[in-house]
């Protein structure tokens, strides 16, 4: 079977072949426990480990002792938004305390929430505008006296829209409530900085940045306020107390080697994807009418394009274009048949959100690919609107709004 094209950048990334060199001897010859503190296989571990945490720090702007390693961004959120609640919520009480964060975030974080709502916590989600963008003056007027931590994201996963998290971090600052900001999206496709940032923790991901899945981190910011966290795994005291279990070395190896090449190439994968992504946007609606982007038009990622198709039903449109690796929605949703929960909190109906493609572009895609995509998804958009009723209505200037539709 022929390899579909793969347009799925948000979903997961390969590892690049530059970080698999990197990561390959700490499997089979550099072994050692990195808490084996009393023979040559523990100390290389360890050094290779450090290395990876001064890496990791540097792509951040924060320090190597502010960098605990986990299994992913998911764990890191877990640890992040319940280490707070258990460190800094009231104990007596019924309500801990309160969260704020938004109805676009990853489901790792809303899950999350919902979690620690059953345990009392107050959430406040925030409804994103209709490009998916929050701003700081909402965050604001969502605070409260018992406010513990803001969540929000840097980068949305499904559209792309870039968050004000500058501005979130400064009001957050002023308010002297903690921010957790999943920077997942973010690293390796706009410049991270948690002091310019201001953010007090934040969390990022090896599969996301090219580099191995299982491995990720948290940033957990160590003056101007020192961050504590109550540790969610108990165990060997591994990571400062905060991340118990031996250490993924060749992981951790390969998350640092990612994260190195993702600053050092930022610029260069920006044009890359910003070139390609135009190019395919552009193909497109020069093709097709009805479609809508949905995303910021100015603050989002150069990797990404999230587009509706009026008249057309999702379910044939993927398989209508199955020889893409594309996204309907997010990735951790497309095995249901809800809609994308992203797209509804920004408002987009029902259909259009049912007939979402998102495409992500990255360091591996070529142009061959992206006229390739756009062509199968032309081909595939035209013939099923051949066969739409509705779509015929519009062409013949029919206002849909104004027909009065009868059930039989
Ligand atoms: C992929 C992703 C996650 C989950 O990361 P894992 O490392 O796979 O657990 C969380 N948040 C965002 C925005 C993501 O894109």
């Amino acid at each position: 079977m022929k390899q579909p094209i793969y347009l799925d950048y948000q979903a997961t990334t390969p590892c690049d072949p530059r970080v698999f060199e990197i990561m390959a001897p700490y499997f089979t010859q550099v072994y050692g426990n990195a808490a084996s503190r009393s023979h040559a296989f523990g100390w290389q571990a360890e050094e290779a480990v450090s290395n990876a945490r001064a890496q990791v720090a540097a792509a951040i702007g924060a320090h190597e002792k502010e960098i605990i390693f986990t299994s992913g961004s998911t764990e890191a959120i877990n640890l992040a938004m319940k280490g707070v609640v258990d460190m800094y919520g009231k104990k007596d009480g019924d309500c801990p305390g309160h969260i704020v964060t938004s109805l676009a975030e990853h489901k790792a974080v809303l899950d999350t929430a919902k979690h620690l709502e059953s345990l009392g916590v107050q959430v406040t989600y925030l409804k994103p505008d209709q490009y998916g963008r929050h701003s700081a003056e909402q965050v604001a007027e969502a605070l409260q006296d018992n406010t513990l931590l803001v969540a929000i994201m840097w980068v949305n996963n499904e559209i792309g829209t870039v968050n004000p998290i500058a501005e979130i971090g400064k009001l957050c600052k002023e308010r002297q409530v903690l921010f957790f900001c999943d920077a997942t999206q973010a690293v390796g496709k706009v410049p991270v900085d948690v002091e310019a940032a201001g953010v007090d923790l934040l969390c990022l991901s090896g599969h996301k940045v090219y580099g191995p899945k299982g491995v990720g981190a948290l940033y957990v910011r160590r003056r101007k306020p020192r961050v504590r966290l109550v540790a969610q795994m108990d165990g060997g005291g591994h990571e400062r107390g905060m991340r118990s279990g031996t250490l993924n070395v060749p992981g951790i190896v390969g998350l640092g080697a990612a994260c190195e090449i993702a600053v050092r190439d930022l610029e260069k994968d920006r044009a890359h994807s910003r070139a390609l992504r135009d190019r395919f946007e552009e193909k497109i609606f020069a093709a097709l009418d009805h479609v809508h982007r949905n995303g910021h038009p100015e603050h989002r990622v150069d990797m990404c394009s999230n587009l509706s198709f009026a008249y057309v039903e999702g379910e044939s449109l993927i398989m209508g274009i199955s020889g893409l690796a594309v996204s309907s929605g997010s990735a951790c949703t497309s095995a249901s048949l809800e809609p994308s929960h992203v797209l509804m909190s920004m408002g987009v109906g029902d259909e259009l959100a049912h007939s979402s493609i998102r495409y992500g572009f990255g360091r591996f895609t070529t142009e061959a690919d992206v006229d390739e995509a756009a062509e199968q998804t032309i081909a595939a958009v035209n013939k099923l609107r051949e066969l739409s009723p509705l779509y015929e209505m519009v062409q013949e200037g029919i206002d849909l709004s104004t027909v009065q539709w009868t059930a039989h």
